[in-house]
């Protein structure tokens, strides 16, 4: 329901991810929600750091006060309205790959999910929840691991962008990679992503509230499109990755 990201850089980020996901999280509350959760990366991890809680936004953040999580350069957040699977723990986002080294949170209805999963599951994919949104993340995983094997080396934006070609329905995801732990990839089809720009950091979010306590500066994520964010880049395309030359930036009009 409500998605939040930050990119910043490996020597000034540290706790600030974790920092600008939960307070926009908190500012996108007026969207209700019945579970919160966020991811992390930095380098050095050898998987996303998850934490993700059932009710409210409070239940998440004395979590982390009980167990605190690690400092990070990017993170994603998520408050969940539950389309598919009951509200609960392992329900709510972010969801991660088989090995745990990639994960992702998302809006809105994955229309295939079920023959998807069906897919994923004969090739030995298991399923922790019941949510559409991990076959995603059994999927990009699958898809992150194709491309290493051809490529040598992880390529999430580019792994993004295959799987959204693989998808029907609603979607905004957001992704991270532990072994890519600069930046923060994002997709949309019929459902909104704004990316706000910062000075040396970067964010994204549902909606402009997400990120308008760090910056008013914005960009406009058009529908069939995919965006890589990092502290200080953010390069957007079309689902084939062709890059979009000089999207459309504005100044967000709020108090
Ligand atoms: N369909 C997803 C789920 O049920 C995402 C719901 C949402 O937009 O929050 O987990």
């Amino acid at each position: 329901c409500g998605i939040v990201g930050y990119a910043g850089n490996v020597e000034t980020a540290c706790g600030k991810p974790l920092e600008v996901c939960l307070q926009g999280l908190e500012r996108l509350e007026y969207r209700g929600y019945d579970s919160a959760g966020v991811a992390l990366t930095a380098s050095g991890m050898d998987k996303v750091t998850v934490r993700k809680k059932a009710g409210r936004l409070k239940n998440l953040v004395e979590d982390i006060e009980c167990k605190p999580m690690p400092l990070a350069t990017v993170g994603i957040g998520h408050t969940r309205w539950a389309t598919n699977g009951e509200p609960s723990d392992v329900n709510a986002h972010p969801h991660t790959s088989m090995d745990g080294k990639v994960a992702i949170i998302h809006n809105g209805i994955i229309e295939n999910a079920s023959q998807l999963r069906l897919d994923l599951q004969a090739e030995g994919y298991r399923f922790a929840s019941a949510t559409d949104t991990e076959v995603a993340a059994k999927l990009l995983g699958k898809i992150v691991d194709k491309i290493i094997a051809e490529e040598g080396k992880p390529n999430l934006f580019k792994a993004v962008r295959r799987m959204a070609r693989m998808l029907e329905g609603a979607f905004t995801i957001l992704a991270t990679d532990c072994r890519q732990p600069d930046i923060v990839v994002g997709a949309r089809h019929d459902s909104p992503l704004v990316v706000g720009l910062g000075d040396g950091e970067n964010f994204l979010g549902s909606d402009v509230a997400a990120f308008v306590a760090y910056t008013k500066r914005a960009m406009e994520v058009d529908q069939d499109q995919a965006v890589c964010v990092s502290a200080d880049k953010v390069i957007v395309t079309d689902f084939d990755g062709n890059v979009i030359e000089n999207p459309k930036t504005y100044t967000v009009d709020w108090d």
